[in-house]
């Protein structure tokens, strides 16, 4: 497939474009710089993107998966960052990845910590996104309308709802990504089929307006890439390579519950946080069954790490807030993991010394002296647009973006039949992943989370993975229940061996 990424491409591809110049060279594998990728291979460039570690390793796979209508902004009076997002959210479910992107429904639990008053003014603004999601063109066969439920449907729908003292719930529906992390690949693999370089373990040492001094991190070597544009999408990094771009980064943890840990939760939930008018923690029951619990919002003092931690002081946050509507508390316990994330947020006039959950989520396109065009900020919802900003002032002589309808890979027909989980996971591609385990059998077999044999082979051979990690910790997410990820190891490895 042309779309194919693995560890052949990529050996030969490194070597063409270690030899010739590219029209752009884009710095940063995550959605942005993925899309980045995309949208100028698409425009006919020649591309050489390159990341440091791997596809989504930075904060592309930390976030909650929300696919955000732009209700959020709106109530923050951020108007075109709404307008965007509900644009956005419509390209992804109606055109290009409708395979990986769906709505979702939300309850908002009526306790005595929700006023009648506060109800009322948090379902105007769930009507009013409905408007946005009108206007964006995108129908209520994708995305339903809000609706008030009794406390006997959001019980049937949360059965771990504390009943004493529930008035019911609001119910609305917002767009979720089935895993971040698959998006970003999907994208990548999209732009490597219009014959961009995508080149994953090559570190960017120095950036320049006409190109790169990388290293390639499996072997060492460092050499130049050459480039008469350069987009820099290295995320909350991005001020490493060009120190004209400060950020202020943002921690976001969520918790990893078990499968069931919430019962037979059908809806997440938005849960109120006590003493914050309309602040709501989130949680979100996965594909795969586990539940996720978020989400924090604490300022990064001091270097950026390669990898967050959950810090305890988070995780216990975060019970104590969800304990306030079970009927059950959560202990310890019963959290099998945790992850966090940096928002790479845009220091801007008025930013510094304030909370960080107050600072825009508007991305910015940055032009250095040196002709680099930085894009940082913004969402996994806005990659599209950020990417078409981005290339537009990178190459402004450019032909037009094409991205806003063009599929990802996996998108279209399905075949009819096949297994509900490949079809969630991989899309049009579902039939060829079966088939892998049709030729043999032995890839069947369950590796954990739901995940096979047949899943990581399929990722080694055309989705980038190159090592035991990119296939635990990105191309599935095993790895987030860290005795999962150690049971695993060994179908990582040996998958490897058999790609
Ligand atoms: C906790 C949390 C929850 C979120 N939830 C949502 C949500 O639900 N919905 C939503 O729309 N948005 C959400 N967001 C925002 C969204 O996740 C981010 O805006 C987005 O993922 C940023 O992507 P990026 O590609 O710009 O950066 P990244 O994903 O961080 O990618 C940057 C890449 O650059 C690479 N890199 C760094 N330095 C170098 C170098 N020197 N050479 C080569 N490569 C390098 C890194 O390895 C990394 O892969 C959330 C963010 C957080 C933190």
């Amino acid at each position: 497939m042309r779309s194919s990424l693995n560890a052949a491409r990529r050996a030969r591809e490194l070597d063409e474009a270690r030899t010739s110049v590219v029209d752009v060279l884009v710095v940063g594998l995550g959605v942005t710089g993925a899309g980045a990728a995309l949208d100028a291979a698409s425009r006919g460039l020649s591309v050489a993107a390159v990341d440091a570690h791997d596809l989504a390793f930075g904060t592309s796979r930390w976030s909650s998966k929300l696919v955000h209508g732009g209700l959020r902004y709106l109530a923050s009076g951020q108007v075109g960052v709404a307008w965007e997002s509900a644009v956005e959210r419509g390209a992804l479910l109606r055109h290009t990845a409708p395979h990986l992107v769906a709505a979702h429904p939300y309850l908002l639990p009526l306790t005595s910590d929700v006023g009648p008053g506060e109800a009322a003014t948090v379902m105007a603004g769930y009507r009013l996104g409905d408007a946005l999601r009108a206007a964006a063109g995108t129908p209520r066969s994708l995305l339903p309308g809000p609706s008030r439920l009794t406390a006997a449907r959001a019980l049937a729908l949360a059965p771990s709802l504390r009943p004493h003292g529930l008035r019911g719930a609001l119910l609305s529906w917002d767009g979720r990504v089935v895993d971040d992390a698959r998006l970003v690949v999907a994208i990548a693999r999209t732009a490597a089929a219009h014959g961009a370089r995508v080149l994953t373990r090559c570190r960017v040492l120095a950036l320049a307006g006409d190109g790169a001094r990388v290293r390639d991190e499996l072997t060492g070597a460092e050499f130049d890439i050459r480039a008469r544009a350069v987009v820099n999408a290295t995320g909350v990094w991005a001020g490493g390579l060009v120190p004209s771009v400060t950020l202020r980064p943002s921690r976001g943890t969520h918790l990893v519950l078990r499968p069931g840990a919430l019962g037979a939760l059908r809806a997440g939930l938005h849960v109120p946080i006590p003493g914050e008018r309309a602040r709501f923690a989130l949680v979100l029951p996965q594909a795969d069954g586990r539940v996720y619990v978020g989400l924090t919002d604490e300022p990064l003092d001091g270097p950026v790490p390669d990898v967050p931690e959950a810090p305890e002081s988070d995780v216990a946050f975060l019970l104590e807030v969800l304990g306030g509507v079970l009927d059950r508390p959560l202990g310890r316990d019963q959290v099998a993991g945790a992850f966090a994330g940096l928002r790479p947020l845009v220091d801007g006039p008025g930013g510094a010394g304030g909370a960080t959950a107050d600072l825009s989520r508007r991305h910015a396109v940055l032009r250095s002296p040196d002709g680099v065009v930085t894009v940082v900020g913004g969402k996994l919802t806005t990659y599209r647009r950020m990417a078409e900003d981005a290339v537009g002032a990178a190459c402004p002589h450019a032909p037009a973006s094409r991205t806003a309808r063009l599929p990802l890979a996996g998108a279209g027909p399905v075949r009819p039949g096949l297994p509900r989980r490949l079809v969630l996971r991989y899309g049009a591609e579902a039939g060829a992943v079966l088939d892998l385990t049709r030729r043999d059998p032995a890839l069947a077999e369950p590796v954990a989370a739901g995940i096979t044999l047949a899943d990581l082979v399929w990722a080694a051979r055309h989705e980038g993975a190159l090592d035991a990690g990119d296939l635990l910790d990105r191309r599935t997410r095993i790895g987030l229940v860290p005795e999962d990820r150690a049971a695993a190891l060994p179908a990582a490895e040996a998958a490897l061996r058999c790609a």
